[in-house]
């Protein structure tokens, strides 16, 4: 059994601007993440301790892993990745393995960014379920909170965690030198729908005809990753079409459109 299982390790090549929209979110996480790490001296110099941890949360699909890959961009960080469901999912006393392994080679990669997907699996609230497997999230989390208290020394590591269900998470994880920022990702207003449908149709070749804003205005409640697939699947109806199609055009999107519902409701949103 490999204990790196789950773990990837790079520089993502994803950029802030490959983002719609969340102006002022990505402005709050470049300087939450890149000062500390571009800037350590001076913070060591002033003697003020940087952030350790941010909590992103909202609903799927809305680009919380998205966000957490550009900021390692920014910051030139490598990015280690870790989902909360697949180290509960291990043997005992693996998930824990790999934890300390994630933190410790994060540290002979640094400066670096844990991203841990799912972590409400791991840091749910202490006793709050009956299951027998509590003992499993209890050691898990213990683990993580051990190594982020350890972090103290360590300098240019910062975890940034995911979760759709804040109110989950265990009150120890929110403390202060934990995870410091708690930021919320919303699902994409107007203003950012029109920015992903740039996004995902700057390398298509779409006729003049097709109106990026009149298609974000038609689709409220759409997420990033549904407004995605919105523009890939159009590509493929072009093609399914006529295979030597040229472009894609204002009927295509239409034609997927009409026939995608999205997942969001209004009550989830408000
Ligand atoms: P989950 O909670 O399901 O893990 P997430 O919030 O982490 O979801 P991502 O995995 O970052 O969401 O996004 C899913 C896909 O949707 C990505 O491929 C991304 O390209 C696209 N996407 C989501 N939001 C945006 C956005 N604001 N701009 C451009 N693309 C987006």
């Amino acid at each position: 059994p490999s204990i790196t299982r789950g773990v990837t390790v790079e520089i993502p090549k994803v950029t802030w601007e490959d983002i719609g929209g969340l102006k002022e979110l990505k402005k709050k996480l470049q300087q939450a993440v890149e000062w500390p790490i571009k800037h350590s001296a001076a913070f060591s110099r002033l003697g003020v301790s940087p952030m350790r941890g941010i909590l992103l949360h909202g609903p799927p699909g809305c680009s919380k892993t998205t966000l957490a890959k550009a900021a390692a961009h920014a910051a030139q960080a490598s990015f280690f990745s870790l989902s909360g469901a697949e180290l509960y999912s291990m043997y005992v006393g693996e998930g824990e393995a790999l934890l300390r392994n994630t933190f410790q080679r994060a540290r002979l990669a640094a400066p670096s960014i844990i991203f841990f997907d799912e972590a409400d699996v791991v840091a749910a609230k202490r006793g709050g379920s009956s299951s027998s497997n509590v003992a499993v999230g209890e050691r898990l989390l213990s683990t993580l909170l051990t190594e982020m208290d350890g972090l103290e020394e360590a300098k240019g590591i910062l975890v940034l965690a995911a979760t759709n269900r804040p109110h989950a998470i265990d009150a120890a994880l929110m403390r202060p030198g934990r995870f410091d920022l708690v930021l919320y990702v919303p699902p994409p207003d107007l203003e950012a729908r029109y920015e992903i449908l740039h996004v995902h149709t700057r390398n298509m070749k779409i006729s003049n005809g097709v109106d990026l804003r009149k298609i974000a205005e038609d689709t409220e409640l759409f997420t990033g990753a549904e407004l995605e697939g919105l523009c890939r699947e159009a590509g493929i109806v072009a093609l399914r079409e006529d295979i030597s199609a040229t472009v894609v055009c204002d009927r295509h999107f239409q034609t997927v459109k009409n026939s995608l519902k999205p997942a969001l409701t209004r009550e989830e949103v408000d």
